[in-house]
């Protein structure tokens, strides 16, 4: 496929963002303690941990979504403890998600750069928010801070190529802002999986089966940390996996939630038995 030539904003703003990466270390030695805080999207000059206030309000806010997995709901009055039409048929292993935006504009973009372009400026912004969201969350519901974090595993020759875990990045950001510990070795991936794109939902579940391995003592809380919660069947195999290793309650934690495909027509039940169509 030939792709249009990027626009020299765009190319100018990818060559800056690529030079950022190491600004908070050149920050650090005090010779550059002057650098103005550039935002990564817009390049504008009042921004807070790499994101300008304008862009900052601008990311999608998950808000109405299934209290279970995250999936975004359309509903003209949201309302707390709404659970998708998937989880009513197929409850997960897990109980709860914590996902602050959807997987869309500009959130979608920030993480493809920050995850298979290197561009580790546009992953800065989407860390420190998370971290504080979940910080405000355990603060209101203080009874679902987890006793262990557990990000995602990556399969060993994928890190290598990549350089880091973007899910241990994440569940490591979480970690230090609110004390929870953090293991990237009590799961690992022992196999690759093939793609999941075309496979339905069986299909998935059964592409994952033997991908994973559970190292060491399980706690009775944890929550699995992740960037983008697609379907869901990496999430379904890792808690039902940690369930079987003594788990007893298991969140999920990711940065964004994909949106139901367009077509699909799912249906969500609230808390008083109400329902409804799921978005898009
Ligand atoms: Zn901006
Ligand atoms: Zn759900």
């Amino acid at each position: 496929m030939i792709r249009p030539p990027a626009p020299l904003s765009t190319i100018f703003r990818d060559l800056v963002n690529r030079f950022r990466a190491d600004i908070p270390a050149l920050r650090r030695t005090g010779r550059y303690a002057l650098l103005p805080e550039l935002c990564v999207n817009c390049l504008g000059k009042d921004a807070r941990q790499g994101l300008c206030s304008g862009c900052r309000s601008d990311l999608p806010i998950n808000h109405t979504c299934c209290h279970r997995c995250g999936l975004p709901l359309i509903l003209a009055m949201p309302r707390p403890g709404l659970i998708c039409g998937e989880c009513l048929k197929h409850p997960p292993a897990y109980d709860r998600a914590f996902m602050p935006w959807r997987y869309e504009f500009p959130v979608d973009r920030m993480i493809s750069h920050y995850k298979y372009h290197r561009q580790r400026a546009f992953g800065r912004p989407l860390l420190a928010d998370m971290a504080g969201h979940v910080e405000a969350y355990l603060a209101a519901c203080p009874d679902q801070r987890p006793d262990l974090l557990v990000p995602a595993p990556m399969h060993r020759q994928r890190e290598r190529q990549r350089g880091f875990n973007q899910a241990a990045e994440i569940a490591e950001a979480i970690s230090q802002r609110t004390g929870i510990p953090w293991s990237g070795q009590r799961v690992r991936r022992v196999r690759k999986s093939a793609a999941q794109s075309g496979l339905d939902r069986q299909e998935r579940l059964r592409n994952l089966r033997g991908v994973f391995e559970v190292n060491g003592e399980v706690p009775a809380h944890l929550a699995i940390v992740d960037d983008v919660v697609t379907t869901g069947a990496t999430m379904r195999t890792l808690a039902w996996l940690l369930r079987k290793h003594g788990a007893e309650r298991i969140q999920v934690w990711a940065l964004a939630r994909t949106p139901a495909h367009s077509g699909h027509q799912g249906f969500y039940m609230t808390g008083n038995g109400e329902t409804g169509r799921e978005s898009g």
